[in-house]
């Protein structure tokens, strides 16, 4: 692990699993309970400093930015050994983390002044919080850590940093790498099992938990947060649906619904989760993303030309695997795939469902996996209040040859980002989050920086 700027070794360690085999590759370090306490005091110690040098913090984030682009191999390694997804991605997710940093650190960090006249100078500046606790998923471990890391450093806060522990490895790396640009204990990253997490949340030294996950866990990050009052930001869970309008050319589209709802195996917080369609346009669209569905080639991450690894882990592979055969039992048909591919390892065919509706789980519920549900619709009007009848509300698309006409259904849509004839266009000047139950506050952009810091007003009379 990475504490105060060192290598610190554990008593325990947790066994990582490769999901491409079922086996474990390597073993991580376990946190004590002290090491825990050992991280958080020195992020506190760091931030005295650390929050004094705005010109510092950004060559160091520049600096970060560039062993990302240099070792993105390297790293995208570990990545695919622990996550499962192709190398190639592995390696893009990499250098989407220096894309990442390269912005914040030229992000600017805004004063207003918002009264200078006889009686007083008032000036609106932003302040760090503090220490940041920051626990990531294990879909896109290493992007979404920097999703935190590179506005709350910026900002002049410190971090203590938990991964999942199904993917610890490669923020373990991050945390290696960046000593040689970081001082220490301005990034410390600790890997342990959930409990860790809970201890995170509960510790007082942290101003600020930076949590993505599920909503069930974010639910609990919040309620551990607020006796001591921490500010939160919760990225989770998603369930988005994609309406195609009768004007549609599903030809024309199949192939970014079909790259928005598999990407990553379907393991995107906010990937297509559910496709609403015209009964007029209904064969065709599953006939064309079961074409797809069926031609994909999934394997090991370190083979050649495969486009889908994996399901990260156990649990998650018996989830879809039960949300699937559920469905398949309540009457759906399988336009492709519909189940485990035998061997070892955590591997799904890329599944189409078809003749299946709302009330179904795999329609109701967040899959996050390598199945699609494609339900039909009559009225557009039942379609949108279907789409909306959710307490997920992360994004959302419309698609339609008109797209004046797209937009204004999209704007109907009750989410954090609404795209139209496009889905999971995301970028580092876009602020990303949930409505209702998919989050609290958004990353991303100068609204994703303001989330790591405190407004202070500072009044300077004259009179
Ligand atoms: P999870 O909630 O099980 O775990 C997320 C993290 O929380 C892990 O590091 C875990 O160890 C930690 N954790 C578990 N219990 C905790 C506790 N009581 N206190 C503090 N931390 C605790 O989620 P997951 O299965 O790793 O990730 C999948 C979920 O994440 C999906 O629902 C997905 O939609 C969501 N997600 C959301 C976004 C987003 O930006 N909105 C992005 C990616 C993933």
């Amino acid at each position: 692990m990475t504490i105060d700027g060192q290598a610190v070794q554990t008593t325990g360690t947790f066994g990582v699993v490769n999901p491409a085999t079922g086996e474990v590759a390597e073993q991580a370090p376990d946190a004590s309970r002290e090491q825990l306490d050992q991280a958080m005091a020195a992020a506190a110690a760091a931030l005295p400093e650390w929050r004094r040098d705005e010109p510092a913090r950004r060559k160091a984030l520049q600096a970060a930015a560039d062993l990302m682009f240099a070792r993105s191999e390297e790293i995208g390694r570990i990545l695919t050994l622990e996550q499962g997804k192709p190398l190639g991605d592995a390696t893009m997710e990499v250098i989407g983390a220096g894309v990442w940093l390269k912005y914040f650190a030229d992000l600017e960090l805004p004063r207003e002044v918002i009264q200078d006249d006889d009686a007083a100078f008032v000036e609106v500046v932003r302040r760090p919080m503090g220490v940041v606790a920051a626990i990531t998923p294990w879909n896109y471990p290493l992007l979404l850590a920097i999703w935190k890391l590179a506005p709350a450093l910026l900002a002049g806060n410190t971090m203590v940093l938990k991964p999942s522990p199904f993917t610890p490895l490669s923020s373990l790396k991050l945390g290696e790498v960046l000593r040689e640009v970081l001082p220490p204990g301005v990034l410390n990253v600790v890997t342990g099992g959930d409990g860790l997490g809970a201890w995170m949340t509960s510790h007082d030294v942290p101003r600020k938990i930076s949590f993505t996950g599920s909503v069930a866990t974010g639910k609990r990050v919040a309620a551990a947060a607020a006796p001591d009052l921490k500010r939160v930001t919760l990225e989770l869970g998603g369930n988005d649906p994609a309406i195609l309008l009768d004007d549609a050319d599903p030809a024309a589209v199949a192939d970014k619904l079909f790259g928005a709802a598999f990407m990553n195996n379907g393991q995107v917080c906010s990937a297509i989760k559910r496709v609403y369609v015209p009964e007029s346009l209904y064969g065709d669209v599953v006939e064309a993303l079961a074409a797809k569905a069926s031609a994909a080639k999934v394997g090991d991450g370190f083979a050649e030309g495969v486009q889908f690894g994996p399901v990260n882990n156990k649990p998650q592979y018996e989830r879809v695997s039960e949300l699937v055969a559920d469905a398949l039992a309540g009457g759906a048909r399988a336009a492709a795939g519909g189940k485990p591919i035998d061997g070892p390892g955590y591997f799904f065919e890329p599944t189409i469902l078809a003749d299946i509706s709302d009330g179904a789980r795999i329609v109701d519920e967040e899959q996050f996996g390598p199945a699609l549900p494609i339900v039909k619709y009559n009225d557009l009007e039942e379609a949108i209040s279907r789409a909306n009848g959710t307490h997920f509300g992360l994004s959302g698309s419309v698609w339609g040859t008109d797209a004046e006409r797209a937009s204004e259904v999209a704007a109907r849509l009750e989410c954090g980002t609404a795209w139209v004839n496009t889905h999971l266009a995301l970028a580092p000047h876009q602020p990303f989050g949930g409505f209702k139950w998919s989050g609290v506050g958004v990353e991303n952009g100068p609204w994703g920086l303001y989330g790591f810091t405190e407004l202070q007003v500072v009044h300077r009379s004259k009179a």
